[in-house]
């Protein structure tokens, strides 16, 4: 399919020049024109250079500074059968009939495929978008129609409003579909939900979420909303969770569509995604990051807000317990060598791409939150960004302007950009290490490293706001006292009395911490005499940061072990859940190096420590989201990726161990497959698409992986969570990576060279990898690709991933296999009494 366009500019030039360039992807140009002033227009000869997809036109006279002038050009292209530019998509109603529509996702570098222009976030301008479309069909643009005539042609040439702001090119949206809406004003705003017509139903919830997330980010930002409506619309193909638009925001059904009786973890989804795409009206589209490298100015902010919104807006669903999970899970990978600063130079396509991960997204959202931490009193940091929106708005701007909005309104003074750009200019984080002699305290800080460091990033310093607490007062605001460690170490002073000190209060720091053989001593045993000593916060950094010193070679797993045990008495789902997922992690790996034995004393272990909480009946009842979310496993990567590409609730590694394998039938599996068909509740074809992915039968397993990639009856977008779910599963890791070896061509050409879901699909078959044999594989597989793939940031994370976790083999393989056979030799419910 192939569209027609024709691209007006006007614009003044700056600079005397004898050439203009701009960018333009895949465009046939048939006719250019330019115009100075008033004067004629004249032909001009354009020039292509495909390698930077760049076009220009060159003059034999310069042009002057001040001169106004006018480039038009006509041009013709294919409808993208990827998922970025205008791209045709299509779905099957109830009756069978297949609908053709057409939509767009410009960012990051994708505007070009569509129109000529300056495609870059600094150029900003105002936009007027006509359509033609035919008859039975609607337009869809940022700004509201204003008319639709009938053209000689037949076709209807729908108009929109000019924008009333100035706004990057990546923002800019239409849809041609025929979608029906259900809408709402709030403040002066109609706000719209748009979805295919069978799912109408569906669309209240989301309505309901954007109009209260609209009004309360009007009120906390002192900035009103400047466009006059707001739609949020369904796309049936949708590679990305959704896409931040202005006015037009895109999302893929399941982060959008909810049925009034699905769950509340269900609802979560599509109120964590609104509440980031609609933060981003303010960070993002009013105030625009200048270049790519700091996208975290975004990403960040809008996935800070996000969690900040919904605790204010939506307090039952709990999503401070999913923003602690997600900053453990960012702080995993920046601990690894092949992590980059949340601010990192970009040049080419494919690191632009690459800026789409969770630095950008979780460290962004996570050094934020430090800062508001550390500030005095709540509203300063509220006022130092609203200093920064008031600033700045309509323009582009660079990390140090935020930091220096922030400088402005503190109050005493305080310099917040020295403090913060040791966090955005340098990648990773500190380990805060603690050791004491009577009443002083020695806080050393070094740079975390899972992989040992070369001699380079040792010499890493961060202004580090260290927060803490002791067992005088342990739990509530006002026991958290506050010291800024600048430097390699220094010393505080602490009553002699203080039995314990527990550091980074409620986990609000981006730091782990070691207390020292005494200081855990010290911790384990006040926390197994008595649990709410602590936060629930608090219990769960202590078991994320043992788990990552273990992981580093710093502590034994014995030392693990020790601190789970208090867990026999813990009751909230955040400690647990954590635990949960370090040692799921353990039992895959186990899993996959054919350790069976210790499989089966992992599971044993996880089934006596957390079976009966898992099990507790009574959680039907409670409306408490996190434990129904605990009863159907942790959710490994939680929302983290809400707007990206992984779904939530996706892993599930407590399901798999207790009823794994569940190899349903090969008849039960086509009768899954044939609802899944048939099915038009997005949620419910989620689950069974999980359903379909984790079967344990090889034929399935390749008839699953082969149907996401062909793109009939499961769309290619859910490709990624195929190749998840199914490299979970014993059976499947290795087919999995077999399949993305052989398809590598058709993935790349499908989801881009350094995109989330490549980002995704190349994490999920190779984390599991744990012996030279098959670092030798990857090695050689991703090395062969050339600029095919092999320079990408996750080739090398995926590297270094399994040489970690054949390290953590050869260390931990044989006590793990002393420490758990001793607790499978222990009766039931005394497995717990292991010393430490
Ligand atoms: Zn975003």
């Amino acid at each position: 399919m192939t569209f027609t366009g024709i691209a007006v500019i006007n614009m003044s030039v700056l600079h005397k020049t004898n050439r203009i360039v701009l960018h333009g992807a895949n465009l046939n140009i048939s006719k250019a024109t330019f115009k100075i002033g008033d004067g004629q227009a004249r032909n001009v000869t354009v020039l292509e250079y495909k390698p930077k997809q760049q076009i220009a036109v060159k003059f034999t006279e310069d042009l002057k500074a001040d001169q106004f002038c006018v480039l038009t050009l006509t041009y013709s292209a294919n409808l993208s059968s990827t998922y970025d530019g205008f791209y045709s998509s299509s779905y099957t109603d109830k009756s069978g009939k297949k609908h053709i529509l057409a939509a767009t996702q410009f960012e990051p570098l994708s505007a070009r495929k569509a129109f000529p222009c300056f495609d870059e976030p600094a150029f900003k301008a105002t936009f007027l978008i006509k359509i033609n479309r035919k008859e039975n069909y609607t337009t869809l643009s940022n700004m509201p129609q204003t008319q639709s005539r009938l053209l000689p042609s037949g076709l209807f040439q729908d108009e929109f409003e000019r924008t009333s702001v100035n706004m990057s090119t990546y923002l800019v949206a239409f849809v041609v579909a025929n979608f029906s809406p259900v809408n709402t004003s709030v403040s002066g705003t109609l706000v719209s939900v748009y979805s295919v017509p069978e799912k109408k139903e569906h669309t209240e919830y989301a309505l309901e979420a954007a109009s209260k997330l609209l009004e309360f980010y009007n009120t906390f930002f002192e900035i009103n909303y400047p466009l006059k409506k707001l739609d949020l619309v369904a796309i049936p193909d949708f590679l990305a969770g959704a896409m931040e638009n202005w006015g037009l925001i895109t999302f893929r059904e399941t982060t959008l569509l909810v049925g009034t009786d699905s769950s509340p973890l269900e609802k979560q989804v599509v109120a964590s995604v609104v509440a980031h795409e609609l933060a981003h009206q303010w960070f993002g589209n009013l105030v625009t990051m200048r270049w790519w490298n700091d996208l975290w100015l975004n990403e960040g902010f809008a996935t800070y807000m996000q969690y900040f919104s919904l605790q204010k807006v939506f307090p039952e669903l709990q999503a401070e317990n999913l923003f602690l999970s997600v900053r453990f899970r960012v702080m995993d990978k920046d601990a690894l060598n092949s992590s980059h600063p949340v601010s990192t130079a970009v040049v080419t396509p494919e690191q632009v791409e690459e800026m789409f991960d969770s630095v950008s997204y979780e460290k962004g959202a996570s050094i934020l939150l430090m800062l508001n931490a550390s500030l005095p009193g709540e509203q300063q940091f509220r006022k130092g960004i609203i200093q920064y929106l008031t600033q700045f708005k309509g323009s582009n701007t660079e990390t140090n302007n935020l930091w220096d909005s922030l400088t402005q309104v503190s109050n005493p003074h305080q310099n917040v950009s020295e403090m913060m750009s040791s966090w955005t200019s340098q990648k990773g984080f500190p380990l805060v290490t603690v050791s004491r002699k009577g009443d002083e305290v020695t806080l050393t800080q070094e740079h975390f490293l899972l992989t040992p460091a070369d001699a380079s990033h040792t010499s890493s310093l961060w202004d580090v706001p260290v927060t803490y607490v002791n067992d005088s007062c342990s739990v509530a605001p006002e026991c958290r006292q506050i010291f800024f460690l600048k430097s390699k170490s220094a010393t505080l002073k602490v009553p002699e009395s203080v039995k314990w000190l527990k550091l980074n209060y409620q986990n609000t720091g981006y730091y782990i911490v070691d207390y020292g053989d005494e200081g855990w001593t010290a911790l384990i045993n006040a926390l197994s005499a008595n649990v709410s000593i602590l936060t629930h916060e608090d219990r769960a950094s202590l078991i994320h940061n043992m788990f990552a010193l273990s992981r580093q070679g710093r502590v034994s797993f014995e030392r693990v072990l020790g601190l789970l045990n208090y867990t026999s008495k813990e009751s909230e789902t955040a400690p647990v859940t954590e635990a949960l997922l370090q040692l799921s992690n353990i039992y895959r790996l186990l899993e996959k190096r054919q350790e069976f034995d210790l499989v089966s004393c992992v599971k044993k272990y996880i089934l006596d420590h957390f079976g009966a909480l898992m099990d507790n009946q009574t959680w039907d009842e409670e409306k408490s989201l996190s434990k129904q979310e605990l009863r159907s496993g942790p959710p490994e990567y939680g929302l983290q990726a809400g707007e990206r590409n992984v779904h939530p609730v996706s892993h599930r590694p407590v399901q798999a161990i207790r009823v794994k394998p569940d190899p349903a039938s090969r008849a039960d599996w086509s009768i899954l497959y044939d609802k899944y068909k048939q099915s038009t509740v997005d949620a419910e074809k989620r689950n069974m698409l999980l359903g379909l992915a984790s079967t344990q039968d090889t034929q399935l397993v390749a008839k699953i992986l082969n149907e996401g990639l062909k793109g009939d009856v499961i769309q290619t977008q859910e490709l990624p969570l195929i190749i998840s779910t199914v490299s979970r599963g014993f059976t499947g890791y290795l087919f999995a990576w077999d399949f993305v070896q052989v398809n590598w061509d058709r993935l790349i050409e499908k989801f881009l060279v350094g995109s989330f879901a490549i980002q995704t699909i190349i994490k999920s078959v190779t984390s599991q990898f744990s012996t030279q044999a098959h670092l030798d594989q990857v090695k050689a597989f991703f090395s062969g690709l050339k600029e095919r793939g092999s320079q990408m940031r996750s080739v090398q994370e995926a590297l270094e991933t399994i040489r970690l976790n054949q390290r953590w083999m050869e260390r931990n393989l044989p006590t793990l296999r002393e420490s758990l056979t001793k607790i499978q030799s222990q009766p039931e419910k005394q497995a717990s009494g292991m010393s430490h």
